[in-house]
């Protein structure tokens, strides 16, 4: 599979999809219970498990984005348990199959300490958000934690997912690219398109000198030539004095 996240590491699940494809509406915020530290594993256990198990998405505690499912297909991440649908869900479909999922290394006890606000973590994980939001069209106030849709979970504890969402707007607002801006931008890239027109006008100019010189000097060159062949010929060196008769 190919990551949909440009940069993405893709470790596929082994497990995931359903009869219909994935209308991401929303995401789910998950911790998979591994330590938040220098071995990511969850990316690798739903790639060798044979559980019904998966995640779209898995953010490191240092920042890297793994991709374990397309996000055209339903990853096995979240169904509803026990508690009604979010509002702005279809309840007659699967939650997984209009959601995106991301699991944050880490426990659910412990995520909001291991994962404080403007760390790698928590800025990988806005930007992924960011990103994707912008993309599918998403509403990042669409974004809630596991425990919301069933009554068998508990993660991802205490992440402030409303602070999660605050920043994920800024990003996009900060990304959103102003009229002034674009026109700045197009200025840019007209100077350096016209600097690259130039510079290629320039060297066909150089070029075309060059050879100029090239056919100047040919004819000299012989001259040389033949006038050194002479100077062979009679025994004489360059600096030697001649008796001229
Ligand atoms: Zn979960």
């Amino acid at each position: 599979m190919n990551a949909d996240y440009p940069g993405a590491i893709v470790v596929e699940a082994a497990n995931y999809g359903y009869f219909s494809g994935n209308r991401p509406l929303a995401w789910c915020l998950h911790t998979p219970e591994e330590p938040a530290d220098d071995d990511p594993q969850t990316p690798y256990y739903f790639h060798n498990t044979n559980r019904d198990a998966s995640t779209t998405y898995f953010v490191s505690y240092w920042g890297f984005v793994f991709q374990c499912v397309p996000e055209s297909e339903g990853a096995y991440a979240n169904a509803v348990e026990g508690k009604p649908y979010p509002d702005w869900a279809d309840s007659t479909r699967n939650l997984n199959l209009q959601t995106l999922s991301v699991e944050i290394e880490g426990f659910a006890a412990s995520i909001h300490q291991t994962m404080p606000r403007g760390s790698p973590q928590w800025k990988a994980l806005v930007e992924l958000m960011a990103h994707r939001c912008k993309a599918l069209n998403i509403p990042p106030e669409r974004t809630f934690g596991h425990y919301e849709v069933s009554i068998y979970r508990s993660d991802p504890g205490q992440l402030n997912t409303q602070q999660v969402i605050a920043d994920v707007i800024t990003k996009m607002e900060k990304d959103m690219v102003t009229d002034a801006q674009f026109e700045a931008l197009q200025a840019q890239v007209n100077e350096i398109q016209r600097t690259a027109y130039t510079q290629a006008g320039v060297d066909v100019y150089a070029a075309g000198l060059r050879q100029e010189i090239i056919d100047a000097v040919a004819p000299l060159q012989a001259q040389i030539d033949a006038l050194e062949t002479a100077q062979r010929a009679v025994g004489l060196k360059r600096g030697d004095s001649v008796q001229l008769t």
